[in-house]
């Protein structure tokens, strides 16, 4: 095991029990205490004596999926993608899309009830373990089912929101219904103003 702690895991912005029923404080303890720490870990571990060490945490994600160095890659682009997870739930339950980011939502997808049943729709359609994303590309919003820990960032383009499928995100919460899950996340959890903001 490497020494160093070059990339370090982001203290919840809420307590474990903030975002139950939706997701258990088990779920939470576990998914951020033991998955996302060790994401970070194995970063600190495969990057230890190369350039990636100079480098800030986003751009090792894009770095080393250009090179196609998985080790790499794998746990940066998990370590980024979770930090997104936690930071985009509201604790004490949802708002509503407004002002630009609905409209945006009404354009790309018809209406927010469309989007949704849309959204976790993808997310069920993610085969194994990856993630759903809404993407802004030109201005437009659309959305990005992808596997294990690949992202947008990765991929160039810009996520607004990212929702982990995975099974260690719901399985003791939601046993194998991944649907219920997403639908409960984007229901009661996600924080449109936070999404907002990320718009360009
Ligand atoms: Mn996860």
């Amino acid at each position: 095991m490497s020494d160093s702690q070059k990339f370090t895991l982001p203290a919840l912005p809420y307590g474990a029990s903030d975002l139950s029923p939706t997701i258990s404080s088990d779920t939470v303890d576990l998914h951020h205490g033991k998955h996302h720490q060790a994401y970070f870990n194995m970063l600190n571990n495969f990057a230890d004596g190369t350039k990636f060490m100079d480098m800030e945490l986003d751009e090792v994600v894009v770095e080393s999926y250009k090179e196609g160095n998985v080790k790499v890659f794998n746990n940066a682009g998990q370590a980024w993608n979770h930090i997104l997870y936690w930071e985009q739930m509201a604790p004490g339950g949802s708002n509503a899309p407004q002002g630009k980011l609905l409209e945006k939502i009404d354009e790309a997808f018809g209406d927010f009830d469309t989007f949704k049943t849309d959204f976790t729709q993808q997310a069920v359609g993610v085969f194994g373990s990856g993630w759903a994303w809404l993407i802004e590309k030109d201005g437009k919003l659309e959305m990005r089912g992808l596997p294990n820990a690949e992202n947008p960032l990765a991929h160039g383009e810009h996520a607004l929101m990212g929702i982990d499928v995975w099974e260690h995100a719901y399985y003791l919460d939601y046993k194998n219904v991944r649907p219920d899950y997403v639908k409960a996340v984007l229901d009661n959890l996600i924080n449109w103003d936070y999404v907002s903001d990320r718009l360009q």
